[in-house]
């Protein structure tokens, strides 16, 4: 496993893959696939296959088989199997679409969400290079971070 991970996850984890993409985790989500269609793509593409399904993931050499359906649980195993990754959030994919973010202009004015408008001048705006769609840290990143530093174990090491 490369410290770059390529994720494919299957249907049934879609929050999973979204937490995996706020690590900057390249993800690919699948839905509405035949098994046959996972099977290649996680072949054709090297990517690792994430999946709840155990006849699916005895298919895939190398696939990784989430017993649980919790969230945390399911988080916690894969750092657990591959503590080498980053399990901490970073603004680098785009959550809704896999995309690569790069830092943009502030918008004019607050964001429409913006938690505190103490932090609007200072505050960095990244851009989803794909679907064009607009993240900046906000309530929602400190609820994932939040969850994340609960679910994870403490780094080890520098
Ligand atoms: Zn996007």
């Amino acid at each position: 496993m490369p410290a770059e991970p390529r994720w494919l996850a299957d249907e049934m984890l879609g929050r999973l893959s979204r937490y995996l993409r706020f690590m900057g985790h390249d993800t690919e989500y699948v839905r509405g696939l035949a098994d046959d269609d996972v099977v290649a793509w996680a072949q054709r593409d090297g990517r690792t296959l994430l999946t709840r399904d155990v006849q699916l993931a005895s298919r895939v050499p190398g696939s990784r088989l989430l017993v649980s359906g919790e969230l945390p649980v399911q988080i916690a195993s894969l750092q657990d199997a591959f503590p080498e990754l980053r399990w901490e959030v970073q603004f680098d994919r785009c959550t809704e679409c896999n995309g690569r973010l790069a830092p943009c202009a502030p918008p004019r004015g607050q964001p429409p969400d913006a938690p505190r408008p103490e932090i609007g001048d200072s505050l960095a705006v990244y851009e989803c290079l794909v679907c064009r769609h607009r993240y900046w840290e906000g309530s929602h990143t400190a609820a994932v971070r939040r969850n994340l530093s609960r679910w994870l174990a403490p780094k080890v090491g520098p």
